[in-house]
């Protein structure tokens, strides 16, 4: 399997924690040069970058509210500015609000639907000329299992997260005669700062529903992440791979 990044070019949002910070440290560890992307989380992006060149591989930070097109716009110039090149684009930034539907505000509704799909078209809109004039590029938009089967209290989220898979398949068909893949990885219920919160019977009920029995770990998102943004992944476009012990099966 090819799957040697050496000399690639990354920008991975919402890297500062979480499943961004294992993509990150993943893509580096193959020699991807990585652009640690953070809204407000400043010590949490130092340490991602931390991590990674400690182990001898690079990577820098851009602070960035994505949910801002001309934010975005400056993470890719940024990027094009310190590397001269951009070949691999992964959209995780993400947040919740959960709440029933009753009691969902619209400022809710909003925040979850600017930051989780809006996000993903600014830094695509941003990235896909430079990717156009170079014919190459690997897209990746982090989805969620609730976006595919639907979870009570996330009627916001699961609209951004199905709203990121309908925008990834279109993209992906407007850009693939330039050799740009836009695929979407859809993870279940991964341990981070964005389910810790979640009520302990909730967590229970979930397991009970992972055939595979276990919560899944940001570094099994993150391999996946990779495997998509890889050589090997190159007549793979437009598709959603779920990470997710199992959880939601077509
Ligand atoms: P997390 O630990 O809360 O991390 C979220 C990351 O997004 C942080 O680095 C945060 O940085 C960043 N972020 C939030 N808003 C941003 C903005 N406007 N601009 C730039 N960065 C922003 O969450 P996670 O669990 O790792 O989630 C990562 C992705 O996976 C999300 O898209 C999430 O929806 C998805 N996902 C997670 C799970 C799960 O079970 N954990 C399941 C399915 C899908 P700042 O604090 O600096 O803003």
């Amino acid at each position: 399997m090819n799957n040697d990044f050496t000399g690639k070019v990354a920008i991975v949002t919402g890297s500062s924690r979480g499943i961004g910070r294992a993509i990150a440290e993943t893509l580096a560890a193959g020699g991807t040069q990585v652009v640690v992307n953070y809204a407000k989380d400043l010590e949490g992006a130092k340490k991602t970058v931390d991590a990674i060149v400690s182990k001898g591989n690079t990577a820098s930070m851009f602070q960035a509210d994505v949910s801002v097109l001309s934010q975005a716009e400056d993470l890719i110039n940024y990027t094009l500015d310190k590397y001269g090149n951009l070949d691999i684009l992964v959209n995780n930034a993400g947040t919740t609000r959960d709440q029933l539907i009753m009691r969902m505000s619209e400022e809710d509704w909003d925040l979850v639907l600017r930051v989780n799909l809006k996000s993903t078209f600014n830094c695509c809109k941003a990235a896909i000329k430079p990717m156009m004039r170079k014919r190459y590029g690997r897209i990746v938009n982090i989805s969620s299992v609730s976006g595919i089967a639907g979870n009570a209290g996330q009627t916001n989220y699961s609209a951004s997260k199905s709203g990121v898979i309908g925008f990834s398949k279109s993209l992906a068909r407007e850009t693939a005669a330039r050799k740009i893949t836009v695929n979407v990885v859809a993870p279940g219920f991964i341990p981070t700062s964005l389910t810790n919160d979640l009520p302990d019977e909730l967590k229970e009920q979930t397991l009970s529903h992972i055939p595979l029995g276990r919560w899944g770990e940001p570094e099994e998102v993150a391999e996946a992440v990779v495997f998509l943004a890889g050589e090997a992944a190159g007549y793979i476009t437009g598709q959603v791979l779920n990470v997710d012990g199992g959880m939601v099966m077509a």
